[in-house]
């Protein structure tokens, strides 16, 4: 099927389903064109907790997905790409956050939502990259396991000078590739341009930003400044917007690592299937639900 022909039929296809879509700033441009909400995943995950349709297509990868499901259990959940994961969220496991939390008991657990339902179910709330400040600032135990994006928490950590923080040792494959040597040269090709730069990037490099906040973050920065040129220190997918929020800016990728496999995975023709065979399902056993959508509810109710 050609483009405009499957565009048309995932729009009849929506309707016909009671369907949403929601787009990660990740996604490939045109599946960021055919959703309803474009947004990072804390905008979605509100998204997904109000909707009124029947059927929510995540365009995202599966910790997204299964967020939403949590949220929504009485919606039908698809991910239209069935593989999409995020590396990041398989790096921290139930078990061993379990005996993580032994070796801690005075602890509280914050989980970055790049995780499994699991997961946050041991958790005592959840946050993501926009939020993650407040939510630390919001736990009154003084020791705070955070997992697993290490990148983050020592952000984190700077910042909320009386918590303890122990970190977990996961990262983003994605943001994790961009080196020192590449941010010197970019600014040396580029010497008015400002550096916006995501957490999820190691310390070395989050030195040397002008401004590090989440995508969404990124996203109305970039709008904010008066600067012409400017740097961008996250996922390219986020390109896209800028660039058509922005015609009178010019936007450069800090590295060309920066592009995140499993964010691409998901195609036109994957929505299109998603919604005629309404496949590829999300579903999340009921008890581990409650006890995610604890740490979700906890995390909704800061901003
Ligand atoms: S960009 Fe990083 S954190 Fe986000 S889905 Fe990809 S690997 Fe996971």
């Amino acid at each position: 099927m050609e483009q405009k022909q499957l565009i048309d039929e995932i729009v009849k296809l929506k309707k016909e389903r009671d369907a949403i879509i929601l787009a990660h700033n990740y996604q490939v441009p045109e599946i960021q064109e055919i959703a309803d909400v474009v947004g990072d995943s804390f905008a979605l995950s509100k998204h997904a907790a109000n909707t009124s349709h029947r059927v929510i297509v995540f365009c995202g990868v599966h910790f997204m997905a299964e967020s939403a499901k949590i949220l929504s259990p009485d919606k039908t959940v698809l991910l239209p790409a069935r593989d999409a994961g995020c590396p990041m969220a398989e790096m921290v496991t139930a078990d061993r956050l379990r005996e993580m939390k032994a070796k801690y008991p005075e602890a509280a657990v914050v989980c970055y939502v790049n995780s499994s339902a699991e997961v946050k179910a041991e958790a005592d709330i959840c946050c993501t990259s926009s939020n993650a400040v407040k939510v630390v600032e919001s736990v009154k135990n003084k020791q705070i396991i955070f997992a697993p994006d290490q990148n983050l928490g020592s952000y984190i950590a700077k910042q909320v000078k009386d918590k303890e923080m122990i970190l977990w040792k996961g990262f983003c494959i994605t943001h994790k590739r961009v080196r020192v040597d590449e941010v010197k040269k970019i600014k040396e090709l580029h010497p008015n341009a400002k550096l916006l730069v995501h957490p999820e990037c190691e310390p070395e490099v989050q030195a040397l930003a002008d401004f590090l906040g989440s995508t969404s973050e990124i996203i109305k920065q970039a709008r904010e400044i008066p600067e012409k040129d400017i740097i961008i220190g996250t996922e390219e997918g986020v390109l896209h917007i800028l660039k058509k929020e922005n015609p009178d800016k010019k936007f450069y990728l800090l590295s060309p690592g920066l592009v995140c496999q499993n964010m691409k995975k998901t195609r036109l023709q994957d929505v299109y299937l998603a919604l005629l065979n309404m496949q590829h399902e999300i579903t999340v056993e009921e008890d581990i639900r409650q006890k995610a959508l604890k740490s979700l509810e906890e995390m909704l109710k800061i901003n």
